[in-house]
Order: C-alpha cells, then sequence, then structure tokens
C-alpha cells in the first residue's frame, strides 16, 4: 500500500535542486526537459537516488559520455549521502530490470548493514522502450512488486530512430511509418490501455500527469517515490520534432491532450478510488480535441487552423475526427472505470 504523505506545494518543489542539469542536447521546446527538472527536484528529498535509464531520446540526448551529461545534484559532487545521486543506462527495454536489480542489491546490502541508508530507484523509459520493445519486462516488475518508481515518457513514436509509429499513437495521427495520404490517412490502430497493463499486472500505484499540471504533477511523484510497491507514472510528452507545432506550445499542447480526453490526468492507489480529470465528455471536450488536432502538422490531414484562428475540418476527413473523438470518449470511460475499481 502507498503510504501517505502531505503534499509539498509547487512552488516549494521548485525550490528543491533538480538532478537535471544544464547542457542537454534535447530538442528546444521537448517536454522531456520539463519533466525531468521536476522530477530531479521531487527527488531532492533526503534519500539517495539512483536513476536507471533506458534507451530514448531522453537518455542519447542527455546521457552521452564525454560529451554530454546533463545529470548529477549540484556542481560538486553532495556532502551528504542522502543528497547524492547516480545514473546508470542500459538498452531500450531494460531500464526497469535494471532497477530491480539495484533494489534488490540495495536491500540486500541494507540487511547486511553494509548500506546504512535507503535509497530510492527510479528507471526512465520512453513509451517505445517501455511499451513497445520492453512491455514484457516492465509488465513482470511490476508483477513482482518490485519497490521502485516507473517513468514512462510518451511521445507517440519512436523519436530517437526516425519517428516511427509506437503503440500510444493517436489514431490517425501520421508517422514514419504510418503516413498520410489518398490511401492511408494515418494510424489506423487504437492506443494501447497502458494505465490498464500498469493497474492489472500489480503496481501500487499508477499515474498519468504532466508538468503542464504542477499540483498533480507533484503529488503524483511524491506519492510514487513513497510507494512501498512499484509506481508508475506515464507523462505524455510533447515532442516538438515528431508532432511539429510551433515552438512555444509545449504546455499549451500538454494541457490539450489532457482535456481533451487523449491523455486524460488519472491518479491512483491500489486499494482507494483513484481519480480522472476530465471524467466524462462534454462539449469543451470536443473543442479542446480540435485545437489539439489543428495546432499539430501530424495532424494536417484532418484539421487545420486558419489564419484567423477558426479550426476547418478537411473535406472528406469527418469520419476520421469522427472516430478519434469516439475514442477519447471511451478512453474517458475506461480510465473512469479504471479508477473507481477496488483493487
Ligand atoms: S525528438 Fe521529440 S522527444 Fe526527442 S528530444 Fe526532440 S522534442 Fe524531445
Amino acid at each position: 500500500m502507498t503510504k501517505t504523505r502531505p503534499v509539498i506545494p509547487y512552488k516549494e518543489l521548485a525550490k528543491k535542486q533538480s538532478c537535471f542539469r544544464p547542457g542537454s542536447t534535447l530538442c528546444v521546446g521537448c517536454m522531456e526537459s520539463i519533466a525531468f527538472q521536476d522530477i530531479g527536484r521531487a527527488t531532492d528529498n533526503g534519500v539517495k537516488t539512483i536513476y536507471s535509464m533506458g534507451t530514448f531520446c531522453g537518455e542519447v540526448s542527455t546521457l552521452f559520455w564525454p560529451h554530454v551529461i546533463a545529470w548529477g545534484r549540484g556542481d560538486q559532487e553532495p556532502e551528504r549521502f542522502e543528497d547524492s545521486f547516480s545514473i546508470i543506462h542500459n538498452v531500450f527495454e531494460s531500464a526497469p530490470t535494471v532497477a530491480e536489480g539495484i533494489r534488490d542489491t540495495a536491500d540486500l546490502l541494507f540487511d547486511l548493514g553494509a548500506l546504512k541508508k535507503p535509497i530510492q530507484v527510479i528507471a526512465n523509459s520512453g513509451d517505445g522502450g517501455a511499451l513497445v520493445i520492453g512491455l514484457r519486462s516492465l509488465l513482470h516488475t511490476i508483477a513482482r512488486r518490485t519497490r521502485i518508481t516507473i517513468v514512462v515518457l510518451i511521445n507517440e513514436f519512436f523519436a530517437n530512430t526516425g519517428f516511427q509509429y509506437a503503440v500510444t499513437a493517436t489514431p490517425h495521427s501520421e508517422t514514419s511509418t504510418t503516413p498520410a495520404g489518398d490511401w492511408i490517412h494515418g494510424n489506423s490502430a487504437e492506443p494501447i490501455n497502458h494505465i490498464g497493463l500498469a493497474l492489472m499486472a500489480g503496481a501500487g500505484f499508477v499515474a498519468q500527469v504532466s508538468p503542464a499540471f504542477p499540483k498533480d504533477f507533484t503529488e503524483a511523484c511524491e506519492k510514487a517515490l513513497a510507494c512501498s510497491e512499484t509506481a508508475v507514472l506515464f507523462i505524455p510528452s510533447p515532442c516538438i520534432a515528431g508532432w511539429k507545432f510551433e515552438e512555444g506550445r509545449t504546455i499549451e499542447l500538454a494541457k490539450l491532450a489532457a482535456e481533451s480526453g487523449i491523455f486524460p490526468l488519472f491518479i491512483k492507489e491500489k486499494g482507494k478510488e483513484g481519480r480522472v480529470r476530465p471524467a466524462s465528455s462534454n462539449p469543451q471536450n470536443r473543442t479542446a480535441l480540435l485545437r489539439f488536432l489543428a495546432a499539430q502538422q501530424r495532424f494536417n490531414h484532418l484539421v487545420r487552423e486558419e489564419k484567423e484562428g477558426s479550426l476547418v475540418i478537411l473535406p472528406g476527413r469527418e469520419q476520421e475526427v469522427r472516430e478519434i473523438e469516439n475514442w477519447t470518449d471511451r478512453n474517458i470511460k475506461s480510465l473512469s472505470r479504471l479508477a473507481e475499481w477496488n483493487f
């Protein structure tokens, strides 16, 4: 069960020392850098952090020895063990498995008296690594109730290798392997239910949160780090290079993704009723969805934003937009049922 602790207000969290540092080569406007900053601050809680990273944009752009090392707490190695931060990289699918090994080793050393203070362990992957290549290792780590926090950044692609389709892709979005043309209108599949999978595998805490909603994000990070079983944080991450939106709209896109029902906010602790936002579909969701689609070139074959700000569904593409709307309605309903389910 998850231990309950008071939530630090976001303005307090913002004053903490992050373990994510300047110097990364992430695209300007990438949500991953904002997420890293906030997760890094949440780990400044008096417990040593060990961070396991699989291969994804967030890894190759921040941890490319010896040229790019954008991790570490403070300018100097912290004097206190509990403030220190360590990072280890492994291949796409292995971040949770490596984290599990770290957890087991630390627990053993602690039991033997060789390690005097607790540590917190985080595994971080992209959606391609965690939910496609590494889905099996992710689910097995959760099923073993490993006491780690798993962070999955979702940008709906294999961005690192050329923006190929990933199993999280929004219906009818264009990817390099599901192009939009006269005969094919982007990705024809519905996304995997990643939240349902994590809950069914036995996670003690599951959340889908965004730095665009700092209060929910802070609460989810705190609860995940305090969880005595596996905690999973899914973080939808607007990708400026793949979603193709104007610079400066990252947070706006993250808000629209939640409000439209594409990536609703979700927080659930095992044994307690969870919560979903938005809780049901309504006309505001529809407007948010059209704004979400129109702001990105990957949906330019469906909806466009006219110069004066009006949104236009392209002639002949009404059916595809209706299918996305229907899917978001079902997504909200399915997450609401999962939130209510007492398991
Ligand atoms: S390709 Fe996308 S996910 Fe990767 S660094 Fe650029 S914006 Fe971020």
